[in-house]
C-alpha cells in the first residue's frame, strides 16, 4: 500500500513541461526575441530531451512539475548566456605573444578601424570619381605597396597562402620549381608549402639538405622543364650551426642567366628595419626586391600589422601575369581589407607606424616603459587584493614572443606579473580570467599565471585588473 502511494507521487515522465510551456516562459520569450522562435523551439526541445535523461537515470527524482518547469527554465537561460557569447568575440590578449593566429593576429590601428567604417557603406572600389567611370580595384593599397617596397607593381589577395598558390600556379603550373630541402616547412595550421606546390600544378624539386644548399645544388637542378626558383623563409623554426644557404641575390643572378623566374615566400616580411628591435632575421621586402627577386609574397596581418591579407610584389610584367589569372578572382579581398591596408600603410608611408601600428608598438615598447606600467598594475592588484591572504601578486622577469611565425628565435624581453592563488590551481586562475567578460587570456608558467601587458593595450589595463580580483574572489 505504502509503495503503492510513493510510486503515485513518483516524479515521472509525463510530468515533463511540454515544448508549449517552456516557450511561455520569460527566458524563451527573450531567446526568442533575440535568436528567432525557431532557434529558440530547437534549444527548449533540447533542454526538455536533456530533462527527460535526468528523470530516467534517477538524477531529477524528488522534484515536482514546477520544479522541473524552473529546472528548464534555468537550462535555458545557460544555453542563451553561451549563445550570447559565442561568435566572434572580443578579447584582452594578456599572452605577450603579439602577432597570436588564435587571438586573430595583428591588432588595427585606429586609423585602419576608421577607414573600415568609412569604406562600410557605398565606396569607389572599382569606380573611378574623376572620370566617372569604371575604376580600378585595388589600385591605392597596390600603389602604395609597391612604393614601400621597391616594386614596380603590387597585387592584394586574401593572404599569404593565397597569394603563394596565385603565384606558383600562374607561373609554374606544369612546369618545375626548385626549392631547397631546408626550406620544405609547415608554416602552421594545415599550409605545408609541398601541400601548396601540388595544389597549384608545379613540380617540386627538392635540392641540398636540411641544413645546408649550395648554388650549385640549384644550378645541376635546372632542366628544360623548369620555370623559377623558389625561396621560403621559414618562418616559424630557424635551423642554426652549420648552416648555409645562398643569398637572394645569387639566386636572381643564377635564375636569370637561366632566363628563370625568382619568387620568394617571405612570410611575416617586414617593411621597416626591425634589428634595433632584436628582430634581424626577418626578410625585408625591400631588400628582396632590390637583390633581384622577380616576385615576393608575404602576409599583412604579421609584421605589417593590418587585416587578414596577402601581398604579392615585384616586376610589372611578371605581376601581369598573375593577375590575369582566372584564380585572382577568386582570391581578390573585400573594400574592407583594401580600406584598412590602405591606412596601415600610409602610417608606414609618413614614419608613424611605431606611433599607429599596435603590433609595432608594442614590439617596440622598451623595457623600462613595460616595468613601470607592469609594476604599477601590480601594486594596484596587491592593493585591491589586501584583504585576501591567499593571493600572491609578483613582477618577474620574462619574454613575450612575436608570433606568427615570424621571428622564432627573438624575444622581447621584460616584466611579467606572476599570479598565484595559494589553493586554487594555475589552471584555475587562468580559466577564471578566460571566463571574465571580457575575456582576459594569460600563459600559464611554473604553476603560476603570468599576466604579460606588452600586448595589452592601456585602455585594456582596467579590465585586467578587475580580472584578476575577480578571479580571486
Ligand atoms: C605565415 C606564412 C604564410 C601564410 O600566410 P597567411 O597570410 O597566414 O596565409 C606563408 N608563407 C610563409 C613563409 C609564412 O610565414
Amino acid at each position: 500500500m505504502k509503495s503503492a502511494e510513493s510510486e503515485e507521487n513518483q516524479i515521472g515522465l509525463r510530468d515533463l513541461p511540454s515544448v508549449d510551456t517552456v516557450m511561455k516562459t520569460g527566458t524563451a520569450e527573450i531567446y526568442a526575441a533575440e535568436f528567432g522562435r525557431e532557434r529558440a523551439a530547437r534549444r527548449v526541445r533540447s533542454v526538455i530531451e536533456a530533462l527527460r535523461g535526468g528523470l530516467s537515470d534517477g538524477a531529477l527524482s524528488g522534484t515536482d512539475r514546477e520544479a522541473l518547469l524552473r529546472n528548464a527554465e534555468d537550462r535555458l537561460a545557460a544555453a542563451l548566456n553561451s549563445e550570447r557569447n559565442s561568435g566572434v568575440r572580443r578579447v584582452v590578449n594578456a599572452t605577450g605573444v603579439i602577432i597570436h593566429t588564435n587571438l586573430g593576429r595583428a591588432p588595427l590601428s585606429a586609423e585602419a578601424l576608421e577607414a573600415i567604417s568609412d569604406a562600410s557603406g557605398y565606396c569607389d572600389l572599382e569606380y573611378d570619381l574623376e572620370t566617372g567611370k569604371r575604376g580600378r580595384r585595388g589600385r591605392r593599397a597596390e600603389e602604395l605597396a609597391a612604393e614601400l617596397t621597391g616594386a614596380e607593381e603590387a597585387l592584394v589577395v586574401n593572404n599569404c597562402a593565397a597569394a603563394a598558390v596565385l603565384v606558383l600556379t600562374s607561373l609554374c603550373e606544369g612546369g618545375e620549381a626548385v626549392i631547397s630541402r631546408g626550406e620544405l616547412v609547415e608554416i602552421g595550421g594545415d599550409f605545408r608549402v609541398p601541400d601548396v606546390m601540388e595544389r597549384s600544378g608545379a613540380k617540386l624539386v627538392e635540392v641540398g639538405t636540411t641544413n645546408r644548399t649550395k648554388i650549385e645544388d640549384y644550378e645541376k637542378a635546372i632542366t628544360d622543364g623548369t620555370r623559377l626558383l623558389l625561396k621560403v623563409h621559414p618562418s616559424n623554426y630557424r635551423i642554426i650551426g652549420f648552416t648555409s644557404a645562398p643569398s637572394i641575390g645569387d639566386l636572381a643572378e643564377l635564375a636569370h642567366s637561366r632566363g628563370l623566374l625568382l619568387y620568394e615566400d617571405a612570410g611575416s616580411g617586414a617593411l621597416v628595419d626591425l634589428s634595433g628591435l632584436g628582430l634581424d632575421d626577418e626578410p625585408l621586402i625591400r631588400e628582396s626586391i632590390a637583390a633581384g627577386a622577380d616576385v615576393v609574397t608575404f602576409s599583412g596581418d604579421k609584421l605589417l600589422g593590418s587585416v587578414q591579407s596577402g601581398f604579392i610584389v615585384g616586376r610589372a610584367e611578371v605581376l601581369a601575369k598573375i593577375r590575369r589569372h582566372p584564380l585572382y578572382r577568386a582570391f581578390r579581398p573585400s573594400k574592407i581589407v583594401y580600406a584598412a591596408l590602405e591606412a596601415t600603410l600610409v602610417s608606414f608611408l609618413r614614419g608613424s607606424m611605431f606611433e599607429d601600428v599596435p603590433a609595432l608598438k608594442m614590439l617596440a615598447l622598451t623595457e623600462e616603459e613595460l616595468a613601470k606600467r607592469t609594476n604599477d598594475v601590480a601594486d594596484e592588484l596587491r592593493e585591491r587584493l589586501g584583504g585576501i591572504s591567499e593571493a600572491e601578486v609578483e613582477v618577474i622577469e620574462g619574454s613575450s614572443v612575436v608570433g606568427g611565425g615570424s621571428a622564432p628565435a627573438s624575444h622581447p624581453s621584460g616584466k611579467v606579473i606572476s599570479v598565484r592563488h595559494a589553493s586554487a590551481s594555475a589552471n584555475e586562475m587562468e580559466k577564471r580570467l578566460r571566463g571574465f567578460d571580457p575575456p582576459v587570456i594569460a600563459r600559464i608558467e611554473n604553476d603560476a599565471v603570468l599576466i604579460d601587458l606588452r600586448t595589452v593595450d592601456v585602455s585594456e589595463l582596467e579590465i585586467v585588473k578587475s580580472a584578476v580580483c575577480e578571479a580571486f574572489r
